[in-house]
């Protein structure tokens, strides 16, 4: 069950950080051009810039640890 984008947000109160270069949002919700990814039971930010270098793995559904 792997959800790609248009995730929930994280409740309001956890920082959203990028999982790959550890960029953090500016605002405490994933701005609408970063990726959200669900990977076994916990959701993964990826900033626009590394979801547009992974775009195909994350749209191959690929866990990033196969990045
Ligand atoms: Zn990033």
């Amino acid at each position: 069950m792997d959800e790609e984008t248009d995730c929930p947000g994280p409740g309001g109160t956890a920082d959203v950080v990028c999982a790959l270069c550890g960029a953090r949002a500016a605002s405490e919700s994933a701005p609408p051009t970063w990726l959200c990814s669900v990977e076994n039971g916990s959701r993964h930010y990826f900033c626009d810039d590394c979801a547009r270098t992974h775009i195909r793995a994350i749209e191959g559904r690929l866990d990033s640890a196969w990045w």
